[in-house]
């Protein structure tokens, strides 16, 4: 989401005459866009502004803007505490970019992080987006449906820094689509902290994709997160049935044990996920699945952890993107009894990653000599005769002996498998 916002603030800053640098030296204007689903984020916001002072000291003129998560929960308290920035902005304001660049122009602070209406500021935003003299997106682009989330799980911050769900209107999404298609994009990940509830124009979430299934040149589609209460069978059906949509799910599910996820407020059981999982399996049996892990939840005893490694053995996860819990500031979890120690959170995790890696190398071994697409992203490192890619089940791959180029989608058969990914040849025709 991140990316995807830095991508917009590129793009509108663009529109008002700057152009991108790689040299921080060079630039008049730096923006750290910050995230605070990670630990710790805003002491590495504040010690990355300090590193950027002897920057502001060889050039007044340079500004320093802060935006994102970080920046929504701590507002006012940047500008006190970091004298060399010039404006804070939150997760709804990176259209307003030229105005406040404006304002401190005139020689003001800035500070804004006002909660906008989505639909508003897209609707804006759109005339902008399709002008033609922008850098052209990847062969892979992100684009964003909906923002916020209604879900308040008791561990995460993102409906405090983000806000509640709002849905975009379809129209505006498919327009965008195409116009990242027309500029060369193959793929398109749409985004969303539960992309899967998204409701726009009477138009749901398998509707949406039916849409964006007829977009010519559109070859794949991906989407992350959706959660597991709002994966129904229309959903599975879409992914057995549209070509363009990847079998492939990313379905968070955090802990194995029913008592960690009510106390995390997750609004399903084990049981419940297991059945999703089915229903995906039943309809599309060779589809991938991945999720998201929190060890040491408040109260989570060893049994817990136990049902934990129990479900990952009985799903067999393609990934798994797992974490020790710590405390974000302001959600309920912080203030819950039974805080894990440091060192059970650090074995829990160390044999979870275990469990994980071997039964990926058992996914590995399943795939050698299968046959599959490879979508081309770019070249492999030290390798000219190599390519590297992912294929539909979002395995990356490194693809030898071919001179294929970026945006190429290739028929390979697997032949080998390193710890993160997959070598293939591809298919002589
Ligand atoms: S559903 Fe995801 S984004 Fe929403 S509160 Fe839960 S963890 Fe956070």
């Amino acid at each position: 989401m991140n990316e995807y916002d830095t991508d917009k603030m590129l793009k509108v800053l663009q529109g008002d005459n700057y152009t991108y640098t790689e040299k921080t030296d060079d630039a008049d204007l730096i923006i750290l866009n910050t995230c605070s689903v990670r630990e710790k984020a805003e002491q590495k916001v504040y010690s990355l502004l300090g590193r950027l002072r002897p920057l502001k000291d060889k050039n007044p003129n340079l500004v320093i803007g802060v935006g994102g998560c970080v920046a929504q929960q701590e507002g006012r308290n940047i500008l006190d505490r970091a004298k060399t920035v010039d404006m804070v902005f939150g997760t709804d304001n990176l259209f307003d970019l030229p105005e406040m660049l404006e304002d401190v122009r005139q020689g003001n602070r800035v500070l804004q992080t006002e909660r906008k209406a989505y639909k508003q500021k897209v609707r804006n935003f759109i005339p902008d987006f399709t002008f033609e003299n922008t850098s052209t997106p990847g062969v892979k682009s992100y684009l964003s449906i909906t923002k916020g989330c209604n879900n308040f799980c008791t561990f995460c911050i993102v409906p405090t820094t983000r806000g509640l769900e709002v849905s975009r209107e379809p129209e505006n999404i498919l327009l965008e689509a195409q116009s990242l298609v027309s500029q060369g994009t193959k793929e398109i990940c749409l985004l969303g902290q539960n992309v899967n509830s998204y409701r726009a124009n009477g138009m749901d979430f398998v509707d949406l994709l039916y849409h964006l299934n007829e977009i010519q040149g559109l070859e794949r589609i991906r989407f992350t997160s959706p959660h597991p209460k709002d994966f129904n069978e229309d959903l599975a059906n879409a992914l057995k049935n549209l070509d363009s949509v990847c079998e492939q799910l990313h379905l968070p599910l955090q802990a194995g044990s029913d008592q960690v996820l009510r106390r995390m407020k997750r609004r399903y059981t084990l049981a419940q996920y297991l059945e999703k999982v089915d229903l995906l399996r039943a309809k599309v049996p060779h589809a991938t699945i991945s999720t998201d892990m929190i060890v040491g939840f408040p109260g989570e005893t060893d049994a817990d952890f136990q049902k934990t490694l129990e479900a990952i053995e009985q799903v067999r996860f393609n990934q798994i993107y797992a974490f020790k819990f710590s405390i974000r500031p302001g959600t309920p979890a912080g203030n819950y009894d039974g805080q894990v120690e440091e060192a059970v959170k650090v074995e829990r995790l160390r044999t979870l990653l275990e469990t994980q890696e071997r039964i990926v190398k058992d996914i590995q071994n399943e795939l050698m000599g299968s046959e599959q697409e490879v979508l081309v992203e770019g070249a492999y490192p030290r390798e000219p005769e190599s390519r590297a890619g992912r294929s539909r089940g979002h395995h990356s791959v490194v693809i030898r002996n071919t001179d294929a180029k970026v945006g190429d989608l290739l028929k390979v058969r697997i032949t080998g498998a390193k710890k993160y990914s997959l070598e293939a040849e591809p298919m002589v025709a």
